[in-house]
């Protein structure tokens, strides 16, 4: 059955700032994802909170977002079948030390919080992610 998705990846200020981002995108259009909408922007600390609010109450929140608001990403609108999913298993565990060999995590993270990419983890929150960057 078909199930086309589209989810959100962001190739992340640590990813950015070793111009990883062509490699990253290659990699995902050999695994046959689609990037149908992209564009490079710098977050304010304020746009970070409100994408990673699910996280608030984490003791790394705040870290977090200076973090992801510390330089340019690359959003992007990934499609595929079972985009979600297959994006999250391309990418690799959160932790580079765990993640698989072939993972873009193992690859290219350097660290749990610098960890090069972010990836929708389900249908509901793909949604609202997409539509933070991309509703005009
Ligand atoms: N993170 C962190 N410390 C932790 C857990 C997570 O800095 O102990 C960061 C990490 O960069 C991660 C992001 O917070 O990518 C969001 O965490 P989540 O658990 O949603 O991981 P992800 O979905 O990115 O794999
Ligand atoms: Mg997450």
């Amino acid at each position: 059955m078909s199930n086309m998705e589209e989810t959100l990846s962001i190739i992340k200020p640590d990813a950015v700032e070793r111009n990883l981002e062509e490699k990253i995108k290659s990699i995902f259009i050999k695994n046959n994802f689609q990037i149908t909408r992209q564009k490079k922007v710098k977050l304010e600390k304020k746009e970070a909170e409100i994408f990673y609010k699910v996280h608030e109450t984490k003791p790394f929140y705040n870290e977090l977002c200076n973090y992801l608001s510390s330089g340019p990403i690359v959003v992007m609108v990934l499609k595929k079948q079972n985009a979600i999913l297959e994006n999250r298993k391309l990418m690799g565990a959160t932790d580079p030390l765990e993640a698989e060999v072939g993972t873009i995590r193992k690859e290219f993270g350097i660290s749990i919080d610098k960890n090069s990419v972010h990836g929708s983890d389900s249908p509901e929150n793909a949604k609202t992610e997409i539509d933070f960057f991309f509703k005009n």
